[in-house]
């Protein structure tokens, strides 16, 4: 139950630990998405730094039980 400082190995919005890493070379960005709550994150791929919730598409609209 660790906090794992540098990249987010489980979701920042739930603690999930079912995130899916997608790396996207042409903009050097990890995309991230919680398979659990679904949010979507951006990370850098060198240093973990959190970069920002996605806004691809709404969460709130696509969050079920
Ligand atoms: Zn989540």
């Amino acid at each position: 139950m660790a906090d794992e400082p540098g990249a987010h190995l489980a979701c920042p919005y739930c603690g999930a630990y079912g995130v899916t890493r997608l790396f996207l070379g042409s903009v050097r960005l990890d995309s991230c998405e919680c398979t659990t709550c679904g949010a979507r994150w951006d990370e850098d791929p060198t240093t973990g730094a959190f970069l920002g919730r996605s806004s691809r598409q709404s969460v709130l609209s696509r969050r079920r039980s």
